[in-house]
Protein backbone atom coordinates (compact mmCIF):
# COMPACT_ATOMS: atom_id res chain seq x y z
CA UNK A 1 0.00 0.00 0.00
CA UNK A 2 1.39 3.50 -0.67
CA UNK A 3 0.61 6.26 0.42
CA UNK A 4 -2.31 7.41 -1.66
CA UNK A 5 -4.00 4.10 -0.48
CA UNK A 6 -3.48 5.03 3.48
CA UNK A 7 -4.03 8.53 3.03
CA UNK A 8 -7.60 7.83 1.85
CA UNK A 9 -8.14 4.92 4.45
CA UNK A 10 -7.27 7.04 7.04
CA UNK A 11 -9.90 10.13 5.98
CA UNK A 12 -12.52 7.64 5.47
CA UNK A 13 -11.77 6.06 8.51
CA UNK A 14 -11.66 9.72 10.41
CA UNK A 15 -14.84 10.45 8.65
CA UNK A 16 -16.17 7.78 10.05
CA UNK A 17 -14.96 8.31 13.71
CA UNK A 18 -16.62 12.03 13.13
CA UNK A 19 -19.97 10.75 12.43
CA UNK A 20 -19.94 7.64 15.12
CA UNK A 21 -19.12 11.18 17.60
CA UNK A 22 -21.93 12.73 16.18
CA UNK A 23 -19.34 15.27 14.51
CA UNK A 24 -18.95 17.02 11.34
CA UNK A 25 -16.59 15.37 9.19
CA UNK A 26 -15.00 18.93 7.79
CA UNK A 27 -14.17 19.83 11.71
CA UNK A 28 -11.20 17.44 11.52
CA UNK A 29 -8.08 18.44 9.54
CA UNK A 30 -5.47 15.79 9.27
CA UNK A 31 -1.67 16.61 9.06
CA UNK A 32 0.73 14.81 7.86
CA UNK A 33 3.76 14.77 9.78
CA UNK A 34 6.76 14.84 7.50
CA UNK A 35 9.69 14.64 9.56
CA UNK A 36 11.02 11.44 8.89
CA UNK A 37 10.82 11.66 4.96
CA UNK A 38 11.97 13.74 1.92
CA UNK A 39 10.75 15.99 -0.76
CA UNK A 40 9.88 13.24 -2.42
CA UNK A 41 7.48 11.77 -0.33
CA UNK A 42 6.05 15.33 0.16
CA UNK A 43 5.40 15.56 -3.49
CA UNK A 44 4.15 12.40 -3.48
CA UNK A 45 1.76 13.47 -0.54
CA UNK A 46 0.24 16.38 -2.38
CA UNK A 47 -0.27 14.71 -5.25
CA UNK A 48 -2.53 12.00 -3.15
CA UNK A 49 -4.77 15.14 -1.83
CA UNK A 50 -2.88 15.64 1.13
CA UNK A 51 -2.65 19.57 1.76
CA UNK A 52 -1.46 20.44 5.30
CA UNK A 53 2.11 18.90 6.73
CA UNK A 54 4.08 18.62 10.08
CA UNK A 55 7.26 19.44 10.80
CA UNK A 56 9.69 19.41 13.86
CA UNK A 57 12.87 20.89 12.71
CA UNK A 58 12.74 24.88 11.68
CA UNK A 59 15.59 24.35 8.84
CA UNK A 60 13.45 20.93 7.46
CA UNK A 61 10.64 23.38 7.81
CA UNK A 62 12.31 26.14 5.81
CA UNK A 63 13.24 23.44 3.15
CA UNK A 64 9.84 21.63 2.64
CA UNK A 65 8.43 24.87 2.45
CA UNK A 66 10.84 26.68 0.17
CA UNK A 67 10.16 23.90 -2.11
CA UNK A 68 5.73 23.71 -1.54
CA UNK A 69 5.21 27.07 -0.74
CA UNK A 70 1.18 26.61 -1.55
CA UNK A 71 0.56 23.88 1.29
CA UNK A 72 -0.32 24.35 4.70
CA UNK A 73 3.00 24.12 7.29
CA UNK A 74 2.79 23.09 11.24
CA UNK A 75 5.45 23.64 13.27
CA UNK A 76 4.87 20.72 16.07
CA UNK A 77 8.32 20.50 17.14
CA UNK A 78 10.50 21.95 20.61
CA UNK A 79 11.06 25.54 20.07
CA UNK A 80 14.40 26.86 20.40
CA UNK A 81 14.55 30.74 20.82
CA UNK A 82 16.86 31.51 18.55
CA UNK A 83 14.73 30.34 15.87
CA UNK A 84 11.48 31.81 16.01
CA UNK A 85 12.00 34.35 13.37
CA UNK A 86 12.60 31.21 11.16
CA UNK A 87 9.29 29.56 12.42
CA UNK A 88 7.39 32.15 11.83
CA UNK A 89 8.33 32.76 8.30
CA UNK A 90 7.45 29.60 7.61
CA UNK A 91 4.67 28.16 9.75
CA UNK A 92 1.25 28.66 9.64
CA UNK A 93 0.22 27.39 12.60
CA UNK A 94 2.82 26.47 15.46
CA UNK A 95 1.39 24.00 17.90
CA UNK A 96 4.23 23.62 20.65
CA UNK A 97 3.97 27.13 22.24
CA UNK A 98 4.25 27.17 26.16
CA UNK A 99 7.18 28.93 27.10
CA UNK A 100 6.63 32.19 28.75
CA UNK A 101 9.91 34.05 27.52
CA UNK A 102 8.65 32.73 23.95
CA UNK A 103 5.86 35.22 23.38
CA UNK A 104 7.52 38.39 22.98
CA UNK A 105 9.53 37.06 20.87
CA UNK A 106 6.88 35.18 18.80
CA UNK A 107 4.86 38.57 18.78
CA UNK A 108 8.01 40.55 17.66
CA UNK A 109 8.81 38.35 15.08
CA UNK A 110 5.33 38.11 13.41
CA UNK A 111 4.81 42.46 13.63
CA UNK A 112 8.47 42.15 11.43
CA UNK A 113 6.96 40.18 9.43
CA UNK A 114 3.85 42.11 9.33
CA UNK A 115 1.47 39.07 10.26
CA UNK A 116 -0.33 37.52 13.36
CA UNK A 117 1.06 34.15 14.15
CA UNK A 118 -1.58 31.38 14.81
CA UNK A 119 -0.35 29.53 17.95
CA UNK A 120 -1.66 26.74 19.91
CA UNK A 121 -0.67 26.37 23.63
CA UNK A 122 0.68 22.98 24.51
CA UNK A 123 -0.56 21.27 27.44
CA UNK A 124 1.43 18.63 29.72
CA UNK A 125 -1.76 16.41 30.14
CA UNK A 126 -0.76 13.08 31.05
CA UNK A 127 2.24 14.88 34.03
CA UNK A 128 4.81 12.62 32.58
CA UNK A 129 8.18 14.06 33.25
CA UNK A 130 9.82 13.18 29.54
CA UNK A 131 6.67 15.57 27.92
CA UNK A 132 6.92 19.07 27.68
CA UNK A 133 4.45 21.67 27.96
CA UNK A 134 2.15 23.26 30.53
CA UNK A 135 0.91 22.03 33.58
CA UNK A 136 -3.06 22.39 33.10
CA UNK A 137 -3.80 24.43 35.79
CA UNK A 138 -0.82 27.13 34.09
CA UNK A 139 -3.06 27.42 30.96
CA UNK A 140 -4.63 30.51 32.22
CA UNK A 141 -2.85 32.20 33.00
CA UNK A 142 -0.64 31.67 29.59
CA UNK A 143 -3.35 32.75 27.48
CA UNK A 144 -4.30 36.22 29.44
CA UNK A 145 -0.64 36.59 28.99
CA UNK A 146 -1.01 36.32 24.73
CA UNK A 147 -3.83 38.20 24.63
CA UNK A 148 -1.61 41.00 25.68
CA UNK A 149 0.56 40.79 22.42
CA UNK A 150 -0.96 41.90 19.15
CA UNK A 151 0.86 39.73 16.87
CA UNK A 152 -0.04 36.29 18.67
CA UNK A 153 -3.30 34.70 17.97
CA UNK A 154 -4.01 31.56 20.57
CA UNK A 155 -6.44 29.37 18.52
CA UNK A 156 -6.76 26.15 21.07
CA UNK A 157 -4.48 23.72 22.72
CA UNK A 158 -2.18 21.16 21.66
CA UNK A 159 -1.36 17.77 23.96
CA UNK A 160 0.93 14.48 23.15
CA UNK A 161 -0.99 11.05 25.18
CA UNK A 162 0.99 8.33 26.41
CA UNK A 163 1.82 5.69 24.21
CA UNK A 164 0.78 2.35 24.82
CA UNK A 165 -2.56 2.99 26.43
CA UNK A 166 -5.73 3.68 24.47
CA UNK A 167 -7.53 4.01 27.69
CA UNK A 168 -5.20 6.50 29.08
CA UNK A 169 -4.84 8.55 25.76
CA UNK A 170 -8.61 8.66 25.82
CA UNK A 171 -8.96 10.26 29.08
CA UNK A 172 -6.06 12.59 28.34
CA UNK A 173 -7.50 13.96 25.44
CA UNK A 174 -10.97 14.16 27.05
CA UNK A 175 -9.29 16.49 29.93
CA UNK A 176 -7.86 18.89 27.07
CA UNK A 177 -11.16 19.09 25.47
CA UNK A 178 -12.66 20.22 28.75
CA UNK A 179 -9.80 22.78 29.77
CA UNK A 180 -10.75 24.30 25.99
CA UNK A 181 -14.08 24.36 26.95
CA UNK A 182 -13.60 25.95 30.47
CA UNK A 183 -11.03 28.77 29.30
CA UNK A 184 -13.69 29.53 25.83
CA UNK A 185 -16.07 30.19 28.73
CA UNK A 186 -13.97 32.81 30.43
CA UNK A 187 -13.51 34.44 26.80
CA UNK A 188 -15.78 37.33 25.37
CA UNK A 189 -17.64 36.14 22.16
CA UNK A 190 -14.78 37.12 19.72
CA UNK A 191 -12.36 35.46 21.16
CA UNK A 192 -13.71 32.17 22.20
CA UNK A 193 -14.51 31.94 18.49
CA UNK A 194 -11.13 31.67 17.53
CA UNK A 195 -9.75 29.52 20.81
CA UNK A 196 -11.40 26.29 19.43
CA UNK A 197 -9.08 24.07 18.16
CA UNK A 198 -7.74 21.10 19.77
CA UNK A 199 -4.67 19.35 18.73
CA UNK A 200 -4.33 15.87 19.36
CA UNK A 201 -3.72 11.96 18.21
CA UNK A 202 -0.99 10.67 16.42
CA UNK A 203 -0.47 7.55 14.77
CA UNK A 204 -1.36 4.91 17.11
CA UNK A 205 -4.63 6.95 19.26
CA UNK A 206 -5.97 9.32 16.77
CA UNK A 207 -9.15 7.49 16.34
CA UNK A 208 -9.71 8.24 20.59
CA UNK A 209 -8.69 11.76 19.37
CA UNK A 210 -11.49 12.50 17.32
CA UNK A 211 -14.23 10.44 19.47
CA UNK A 212 -13.02 13.21 22.13
CA UNK A 213 -13.23 16.08 20.01
CA UNK A 214 -9.69 16.67 17.92
CA UNK A 215 -9.99 19.21 15.49
CA UNK A 216 -6.26 18.35 14.53
CA UNK A 217 -4.57 15.16 13.97
CA UNK A 218 -1.30 14.94 13.50
CA UNK A 219 -0.49 11.44 11.58
CA UNK A 220 3.13 10.47 10.73
CA UNK A 221 3.85 6.89 10.90
CA UNK A 222 0.34 5.62 9.81
CA UNK A 223 0.63 7.74 6.46
CA UNK A 224 4.32 7.01 5.19
CA UNK A 225 5.90 4.21 6.61
CA UNK A 226 4.75 0.99 5.01
CA UNK A 227 5.73 -0.79 7.96
CA UNK A 228 3.39 0.84 10.78
CA UNK A 229 1.28 -2.29 11.73
CA UNK A 230 -1.83 0.45 13.79
CA UNK A 231 -2.19 0.20 17.22
CA UNK A 232 -2.83 -3.02 18.85
CA UNK A 233 -6.28 -2.55 19.90
CA UNK A 234 -7.39 -1.35 16.15
C1 LIG B 1 6.30 12.85 15.28
C2 LIG B 1 5.14 13.57 15.84
C3 LIG B 1 3.84 13.22 15.47
C4 LIG B 1 3.51 12.05 14.57
O1 LIG B 1 3.80 10.85 15.23
P1 LIG B 1 3.37 9.43 14.61
O2 LIG B 1 3.32 8.54 15.80
O3 LIG B 1 4.43 9.07 13.63
O4 LIG B 1 2.05 9.60 13.99
C5 LIG B 1 2.80 13.98 15.99
N1 LIG B 1 3.03 15.01 16.82
C6 LIG B 1 4.25 15.36 17.21
C7 LIG B 1 4.42 16.51 18.12
C8 LIG B 1 5.35 14.65 16.74
O5 LIG B 1 6.58 15.02 17.12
Amino acid sequence: MGFKERYERTLAEAAACCTAAGRDPRDVRVVAVSKTVDANAVAAAIAAGAHDFGENRPDSLAEKRARFPQETWHFIGNVQSRRIPDIVRDATLVHSLYQERHVAKFDAAAAAAGRVQDVLLEVNVSGEASKSGLAPEDVAEMLALCESYPHVRVRGLMTMAPQGDAARARACFADLARLRDDLRRDLDADRAAVFNELSMGMSEDWHEAIAEGATIVRIGRALFDDAFEGPAHA
